[in-house]
């Protein structure tokens, strides 16, 4: 048997991380069986514009490396794969239904059937329908239709014995037939209900495991009805636990993203993004302020495969040892057996550690091109960037090190980017470490030490910076803070000497001198 699983996004403009971590083992396991892993578009509710809505879930797997053989814009032997333009499909299955007499038109009106039940809870008896206004002949049905009904059509359940299967995650479950109901399949306007379009399309697809959320589990049973009344082979069914809130067992909400924000950790990340986003500029849409979806991981620059690696142990595990998986190795590895049962919490630092164990075992070149199109972004770097330019961003990347976690963090580096007179100064630390007494005409004597060191590097800085403070007889503290308020506008960065020797001796004296003249000018003004 050829392995074949699908992922089945609605279209509704975002990809949602419990959504990924579904499509995620959905990919795995047809990975690892060297089957195909199917996207099939659950479009029937048409209220939005399927295609604007479509392109951020194609774009989020594109960016997170989870390949679909076949589906939207890459086709297929079973296309369409777009649940939509598959109705006359669903219409011919419930008309096999009605022919084996496994489904009937109902013509009851909802009136009715509420009657029905309420009577049976007065009663205090378990509600069973009674099926009262089933047309099973063309005979009935044209009497209803006299009669001015309009029929749905239902399934005619079993009402007793259980559906048994075994699930691949929980193990064999069974559910009660009488305890389901005649379920509709059809609408009186001759569209067709998502569990049976579900049931259709898995098999037209040849879809031999289902694996899918723990909240689709209930549907099952009527699914299953649905395939063995058309003669299909049932599928193997694996129900994913869900992903639950930050700190609780509920389940993860996109809407409540706001309540999240009061858990420190969560708050933490989205902050750590949100500033990001700010320096980018441009407000960005809502999609990427959002922690609970991809384009946010996206838009601030994670590593998609930190986030795979995360999402994977959310629900999976190998042993209580192995932690990181390279693609390859999940690949390898990854088996239904061993998801868990039970929900995973969002866990925000975890997946913070995970993105910075993942940045710092990039190599320097990837790293360099990773950041590359944030600085492009804030416009300090042209579209085409030169030798010179990528030389800079090396350079600045390197000297960052372990600051920057994520890709996004190189914004907060822009004065390495920017004119000489280009960037601002934090106005406290301006205060407190250029305009304090002395701090100006020591800068200025530092200056002059600057103007002929030799060579211009961090080594031989670091030595002239001890020999000033020697000389001076000052602490380091009372200069070193006062020449990077000077150079780069921050009370905080990396290495100074690093900073000093990526910058180039005529930008540091421009830049000196540039701070110096913004004293005298607020010492004008204050006068
Ligand atoms: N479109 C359905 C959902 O997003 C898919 C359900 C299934 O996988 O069967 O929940």
């Amino acid at each position: 048997m050829t392995v074949r699983t699908r992922f089945a996004p609605s279209p509704t403009g975002y990809l949602h991380i419990g959504g990924v971590r579904t499509a995620l083992f959905n990919w795995l396991f047809a990975r690892r069986h060297g089957g195909s892993f199917i996207l099939r578009i659950d479009d029937t509710d048409r209220q939005r514009n399927v295609s604007e809505a479509l392109q951020p879930i194609l774009d989020g797997f594109r960016w997170l490396g989870l390949d679909w053989d076949e589906g939207p814009e890459v086709g297929g032997p079973h296309a369409p794969y777009f649940q939509s333009q598959r109705q006359a499909r669903h219409a011919a299955a419930v008309e096999r239904l009605l022919a084996g007499g496994h489904a009937y038109r109902d013509y009851a009106t909802t009136a009715e059937i509420q009657a029905e039940r309420e009577a049976a809870q007065r009663d205090k008896r378990r509600f069973i329908y009674s099926r009262r206004w089933m047309a099973a002949t063309p005979a009935e049905q044209q009497a209803f239709e006299a009669e001015g009904r309009r029929a749905v059509v239902r399934l005619k359940m079993p009402r007793e014995g259980v559906c048994a299967f075994n699930d691949q995650v929980r193990g064999p479950v069974e559910f009660d037939w009488v305890l389901e109901q005649d379920h509709v399949v059809q609408r009186a306007d001759g569209t067709c209900l998502y569990h049976l379009a579900s049931a259709v399309d898995d098999h037209d697809f040849g879809i031999t495991h289902v694996i899918r959320a723990v909240e689709h589990l209930s549907n099952t049973p009527r699914q299953v009805f649905i395939a063995r009344a058309l003669g299909y082979d049932v599928p193997a069914y694996a129900h994913l636990p869900y992903v639950a809130e930050p700190g609780s067992a509920e389940k993860l909400s996109k809407r409540k993203v706001g309540r999240y924000l009061q858990h420190p950790d969560f708050r933490k990340l989205h902050e750590h993004g949100a500033g990001i986003l700010a320096a980018l500029g441009a407000a960005p849409p809502e999609a990427e302020c959002n922690p609970l979806l991809v384009e946010f991981y996206r838009a601030v620059g994670y590593r998609p495969e930190a986030l795979l690696n995360y999402l994977l142990l959310l629900g999976w595990s190998l042993d209580d040892r192995t932690e990181m998986f390279t693609v390859a190795e999940m690949i390898e590895r990854f088996s239904l057996d061993r998801v868990n049962r039970s929900a995973a919490s969002f866990d925000a630092p975890k997946l913070l550690a995970f993105e910075e164990r993942y940045m710092q075992r990039l190599p320097a070149a990837d790293k360099v091109a990773a950041v590359v199109p944030f600085l492009q972004r804030r416009g300090l770097l042209p579209a085409a960037p030169s030798e010179e330019d990528l030389r800079r961003v090396a350079r600045v990347v390197a000297a960052a090190g372990e600051r920057i976690k994520v890709a996004g963090d190189i914004v907060g580096y822009a004065e390495f980017f920017q004119p000489d007179d280009g960037f601002p100064y934090d106005e406290k630390a301006f205060r407190k470490r250029i305009a304090a007494d002395g701090a100006a005409a020591r800068l200025t004597r530092f200056r002059a030490a600057l103007e002929t060191v030799e060579p211009y590097d961090a080594e031989a800085l670091d030595g002239a910076m001890h020999r000033f403070v020697e000389a001076e007889d000052v602490p380091i503290g009372r200069i070193i803070h006062a020449v990077r308020v000077a150079v780069t506008g921050k009370a905080v960065g990396f290495g100074l000497f690093d900073g000093l020797e990526i910058l180039g001796r005529d930008a540091c004296l421009a830049r000196i001198d540039r701070a110096l003249e913004a004293l005298r000018r607020s010492e004008a003004l204050e006068a």
